[in-house]
């Protein structure tokens, strides 16, 4: 199948974005990498009326200043996997980002596209809930900041208003005693996850026992779930081990309700979800104490 008719606008900026956005009013969709919408338009399951490409409307790369990473929303996939200030300072991103798609899709995808796809298995989603990642919307009445935890609403759907774009994403600078860790299973290499894990952690500086840890899931809901506080929260302030990872992942587990369908059944999403997250708290937590993962 081919695309339905539609008119094709590239802006110049994310300002001459929103206006466009306006004058079509729900009938235009931004477009960037392309990665997520092109197939939608193909198999007719989008139809705008309008195409507005962004690629031209920001040149800016990833910035670290006064304890936030700056994205701009059309950093690459690439450029998070091999970029030394996401390396440095955002490793959880830079390490999870390669399991999204192939090459050629971390060529041309973006994090701000991933983020506003609103994909329930998305890898940068669920990074972003562990990271406490805010993003930077423009819109017709100006900027907002929209924190992760409360932009994505179902199934590739967000809290984002019609005419607002995406153009920054923002997460905090990663700390000396910070762990992090990515989990995921897929049946191939390059397919959409059956079930992602995303771990964050912190230990004080002197002592081991755990000060603040998050998770969160893909591939068990309609969205990316930031796993709820009280779920973590036994590990806060003891020095865990084995037996405390996988009380904490059977807890969280337990919590989710996952659907089945040709990919794998609710009873097996359960189960990885307990097994990826003991590995991803475990090999985060060794990290944070400086230890190889
Ligand atoms: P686009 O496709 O250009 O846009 C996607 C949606 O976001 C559209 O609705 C568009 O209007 C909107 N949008 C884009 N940018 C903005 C913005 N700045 N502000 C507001 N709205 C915006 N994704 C995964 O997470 N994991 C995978 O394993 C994975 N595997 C893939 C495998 C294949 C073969 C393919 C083709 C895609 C795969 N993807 C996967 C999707 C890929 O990561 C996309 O790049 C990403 O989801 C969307 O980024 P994009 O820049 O391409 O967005």
């Amino acid at each position: 199948m081919v695309a339905v008719a539609f008119d094709y606008l590239a802006v110049g900026s994310y300002t001459e974005a929103v206006a466009r956005l306006g004058e079509y009013g729900d009938e235009a969709k931004i477009i960037a990498g392309g990665q997520s919408l092109l197939p939608l338009l193909n198999l007719r399951l989008a139809r705008p009326a309008g195409l507005i490409d962004i690629n031209a409307a920001d040149q800016r790369q990833p910035a670290a200043e006064d304890g936030l990473l700056r994205l701009p929303a059309l950093t690459r996939h690439r450029v998070l996997l091999e970029h030394p200030l996401v390396r440095r300072h955002c490793p959880l991103l830079a390490g999870a980002v390669r399991h999204v798609g192939n090459v050629r899709v971390r060529n041309r995808g973006t994090v701000g596209g991933s983020l506003a796809h609103a994909d329930p298995t998305s890898e940068i989603g669920s990074c972003a809930l562990a990271l406490g990642a805010q993003v930077v919307a423009r819109g017709p009445g100006g900027e907002r900041v929209i924190a992760a935890a409360h932009l994505f609403v179902t199934y590739l759907t967000t809290a984002l208003a019609e005419a607002e774009v995406i153009t920054d994403v923002v997460v905090p600078v990663a700390g000396p005693r910070q762990g992090w860790a990515f989990h995921e299973m897929v049946r191939r290499t390059s397919d959409f996850a059956i079930v992602g894990v995303a771990a964050w952690l912190e230990l004080p500086t002197g002592s081991d026992a755990v000060s603040a840890v998050r998770v969160a899931l893909a591939g068990v809901a309609d969205r990316v779930v930031l796993v709820p506080p009280d779920l973590v929260s036994p590990l806060v302030g003891s020095v865990p081990g084995d037996a405390e990872f996988a009380s904490a992942a059977a807890a969280i587990a337990g919590s989710v309700d996952p659907g089945s369908d040709v990919h794998a059944s609710a009873g097996y999403r359960r189960r990885l979800t307990e097994v990826l997250t003991a590995r991803a708290l475990r090999e985060a937590y060794h990290r944070a104490q400086g230890a190889a993962a």
